[in-house]
Formats: C-alpha cells, sequence, structure tokens
C-alpha cells in the first residue's frame, strides 16, 4: 500500500485514488524567465519519480504542469517586478522570446534527466481567460476589492486561510509594522494587476478591471480546474510554496468552488548549496548544462537527487557528486555484463516496493538495488529485477554500454602503412618520423611479432 506525506494534513497517509485506476497529478512549473537551476531540477526529479511510483503501483497517471510566462513577481508580497520583464532586460529580447528559450531549454533539462513530460503542458498566458473567469467567481462570491494597483483577495473572508501552512494569522496581523500598501491584510494577495499608467508592459490584456496582467497564483487554480477538475488527487511543488503559492491556490479554490483542490498536497524539500539557498534572482546558480560541461553524465545528477529523502534539505557538492558518478558507474558496468534478463526475484521486488511506498523512500530503494547487485542470485534474476527497479530509479541501466573502442581514423592507418613501407626500405629515420606524425594525430604505435598495433594514447600520456 502506498503511503504519502500530505502536507494539508501534516501526516502519513495511504494513497487511494478519487477514481481508480486514474491518479489526476498537477505540478507547479518553471517560471521561464531564466535556465532551471539544480535546485528547481531537484524538484522535478522527486516530481517524477512520484509519478514513476504511482504507475509501479499500476495507477494511470494524469499529470499536468504549467509554466509560468507571466505575473510571477520578484516579491511574493505582490511588490516588485515581474520575473518575465526582469528576464527580458538581462536577455535584451522580448518576454514572449524569453518564454520561448528557457522552455525549451528546460524540456531539454527534463530528457537528459530521464523526467517523463507531463502529458499536459499548460502556459499562463494561453490561459488568460479562464483566470479572468476564475477572478470573476471569487469576485461573485464576494472575496475581493480593489486597490489603485490591482484586484485583491481579502483572505481575512475565510475561516481558515493559511491552514496548510499552519500560518498564525492573528500573530501575523498584528506583527505587521511594515506598510502594506492598500492591502487589508498582510496575507491578501493580487489577482489582477493593472498595467501601470505610465509604461506599456510587453505582456497586458483587456479585463473587466482595466488592462493589465493575472496574478501568479491564479493561474495554477484556473488550470488545474480545467485540466484536472475541481478536486483532483494530487498537488505538487517545491517546499517555499508551502507558505504563500498553495495557500492562495486553495484560497481562490475556496471561494469560487469550495474545496481544498487536491486530496494530498506534497512538496520536495530544497536543494541547498553548502547551505545556502540557491535561487535564481542571485543571478549565480547552477544549472544542469554546469554539470555536463565539468564532465558528468546528468543521469548523476538524477542519481546524487536519490540519495537523499525528498522530504529533507539536500545539499550539493561536487564531492557528493563524485561520489554519484562512480557509485553510478559501478551499477552500470555490472547491469552491463549480466545476461538476458529471465524473471525478477518476488523477495527483492517486494523489498524494493516496500521502500518506493513508504513515502517514496529512495535513499532505501537504493540500498536494496546494491544488495541486490551483490547478492548471489542467477545475473539473469538479477537483470530482470533491476529492469523492474528502473522503472522508478529512471537511471536507464539496461541501455547502458561500456564505450565502444573507436575505430581507427583512415589517416592515421594510412600513415602506419607508410612507415611500415619506411621500415621495409630500412628509411628509419623516414619510420621515425611518421611515428611523431601518428603520435601527433594522437595514437600509439607498437611493432609487434603480428605487425604493428595502434591505439589511442591514453588521456594523461
Ligand atoms: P520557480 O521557477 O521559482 O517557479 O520554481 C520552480 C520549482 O522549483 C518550484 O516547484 C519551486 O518550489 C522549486 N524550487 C525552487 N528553488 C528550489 C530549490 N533550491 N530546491 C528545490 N526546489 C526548488
Ligand atoms: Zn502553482
Amino acid at each position: 500500500m502506498l503511503k504519502l506525506f500530505d502536507t494539508y494534513e501534516r501526516k502519513i497517509r495511504p494513497f487511494t485514488p478519487l477514481n481508480p485506476p486514474q491518479v489526476k497529478l498537477y505540478a507547479c512549473g518553471l517560471t521561464v524567465y531564466d535556465y532551471a537551476h539544480i535546485g528547481n531540477l531537484r524538484s522535478y526529479i522527486f516530481e517524477d519519480i512520484l509519478r514513476r511510483v504511482l504507475e509501479f503501483n499500476g495507477h494511470d497517471v494524469l499529470h499536468v504542469q504549467n509554466i509560468t510566462d507571466v505575473g510571477h513577481l520578484t516579491d511574493d508580497a505582490d511588490a516588485g517586478e515581474d520575473k518575465m520583464e526582469v528576464g527580458t532586460r538581462r536577455a535584451g529580447k522580448s518576454a514572449w522570446e524569453i518564454a520561448e528559450i528557457f522552455t525549451e531549454a528546460f524540456k531539454q533539462d527534463l530528457a537528459q534527466l530521464n523526467i517523463h513530460e507531463p502529458h499536459i503542458w499548460c502556459k499562463a498566458t494561453d490561459h488568460i481567460a479562464e483566470q479572468i473567469a476564475m477572478i470573476q467567481c471569487i469576485e461573485a462570491n464576494g472575496y475581493t476589492y480593489r486597490t489603485s494597483d490591482g484586484i485583491y483577495f481579502d483572505t481575512s473572508r475565510l475561516d481558515d486561510y493559511g491552514y496548510i501552512a499552519r500560518l498564525n494569522i492573528e500573530g501575523l496581523q498584528a506583527g505587521s509594522r511594515v506598510a502594506i500598501s492598500e492591502k487589508r491584510n498582510p496575507t491578501d494577495f493580487a489577482l489582477w494587476k493593472f498595467s501601470p499608467p505610465d509604461a506599456q508592459r510587453q505582456m497586458e490584456w483587456d479585463s473587466p478591471w482595466g488592462v493589465g496582467f493575472p496574478g501568479w497564483h491564479i493561474e495554477c487554480s484556473a488550470m488545474a480546474v480545467k485540466y484536472l477538475g475541481t478536486y483532483f488527487d494530487i498537488h505538487c511543488g517545491g517546499e517555499d510554496h508551502i507558505m504563500v503559492h498553495h495557500p492562495n491556490e486553495i484560497a481562490q479554490m475556496q471561494a469560487c468552488h469550495n474545496t481544498r483542490l487536491a486530496n494530498f498536497w506534497l512538496h520536495g524539500y530544497f536543494l541547498q548549496l553548502d547551505g545556502l539557498k540557491m535561487s535564481k534572482s542571485s543571478g549565480d546558480f547552477l544549472r544542469l548544462q554546469t554539470i555536463i560541461d565539468r564532465g558528468y553524465d546528468p543521469l548523476v545528477y538524477r542519481y546524487f537527487c536519490l540519495g537523499g529523502h525528498y522530504r529533507s534539505k539536500l545539499t550539493f557538492n561536487w564531492q557528493a557528486m563524485d561520489g554519484a558518478a562512480t557509485a553510478l558507474q559501478r551499477l552500470r558496468t555490472a547491469v552491463s555484463q549480466w545476461p538476458d534478463p529471465t524473471q525478477p526475484d518476488e523477495t527483492f521486488l517486494a523489498n524494493f516496493t516496500n521502500q518506493v511506498n513508504d513515502d517514496l523512500n529512495m535513499p532505501r530503494a537504493l540500498a536494496v538495488t546494491w544488495n541486490l547487485v551483490k547478492s548471489d542470485m542467477p545475473n539473469g534474476t538479477k537483470k530482470a529485477t533491476i529492469v523492474e527497479f528502473d522503472r522508478v530509479l529512471g537511471l536507464r541501466l539496461a541501455d547502458w554500454q561500456p564505450e565502444a573502442e573507436q575505430p581507427i581514423p583512415n589517416e592515421v592507418q594510412a600513415l602506419a602503412a607508410q612507415r611500415q613501407a619506411a621500415r621495409a626500405a630500412k628509411d628509419w629515420a623516414q619510420a621515425d618520423a611518421l611515428r611523431d606524425q601518428i603520435a601527433a594525430a594522437g595514437y600509439d604505435i607498437t611493432d609487434t611479432p603480428s605487425g604493428p598495433e595502434l591505439k589511442p594514447r591514453a588521456a594523461n600520456a
């Protein structure tokens, strides 16, 4: 039986689909004003594992993920700039262009990490009408007010606003000494923001309230409802969403449809860099390409992430990546030496299933994997079992082959033939000069009783 930690209830609960065998899953997507950093990617690896574990349990997952291409401000309290505008300034391109560039780059990252793409991608800017309709619904039910810069949600109208975050609303009200603009309550948030009167935004739309753009939170509620309905199985995102974004998504749902949107709320904890939070706005972050440029296979990062439970922070450093690289290489080499799969071993399969079903305990699932490798099972059984494990691990274990020896280039073979001819003519100077040319092309030539042999020079030679 699959058990998952539900942030809403703050406890581990047995998971049963609302409408079996289908499981509807919504994941908060990337804000595409920059590349994804490896922290973001940790969250998407966690969500991929979640989806794979659901599928491993025989569920039929419908995975929807948004792309935030408007409205996510640099400040969670509705001040600050739209992150997309920051991105356009940095890249010298339009907001529409950078959205496309970074969406494509993100999809490539996902492919390189063997993360399944969602069945439905939905962009905020493609769903302005749905967002406006939902704001109208919230307004009709009496939860909104207008300020000089937008339409806001009045969180004091809900008895349990912020329940998922266990917010202490009275404490927040009393402790809020900073000016909260025209907001009535510190936790109120923008549903629709007006374009500045003195400047034209690149992304803006007409609405019943005036020209402007949607607030960030409304996109997820409106698109989740459109594709998954008003109450579905699982909503997930990174831990930062527990305090603001998800309470606001839930508030919008309560105001409009009187549900809490999802039966389970799951959150992946942050990747940190030597104790520091990694953030895109710092302008200095690691992305998957940084890892690849350092010579790592991208799946080494996936393996590294599997080594930490999704509900613990994980600290990134290069030493840990080297450890992951060695482990993955040993795993792949072992699997590549096994013969064709026979039948999986039921006991190992049951152990692995128990671990992944225990709130996605991937560190323990990896330990079961290593126990299998070291066991004295027949290798065909090991192979069949690990192929099953890899449906969840996603490390492409059965596909990997030791690097094939590269064919010797024709030019190098021609030089070797000329050298043979020079030797036959006893032209030793010419033979030595040809050996040097062969070396310069990256090959060593050795004379053996059965003739000369060409080998690539060792990298450090
Ligand atoms: P954003 O692009 O800011 O909308 O974030 C995309 C996803 O990455 C969200 O689910 C965030 O919660 C998550 N996220 C952001 N920073 C980190 C981090 N350092 N570690 C793990 N997940 C993160
Ligand atoms: Zn969201």
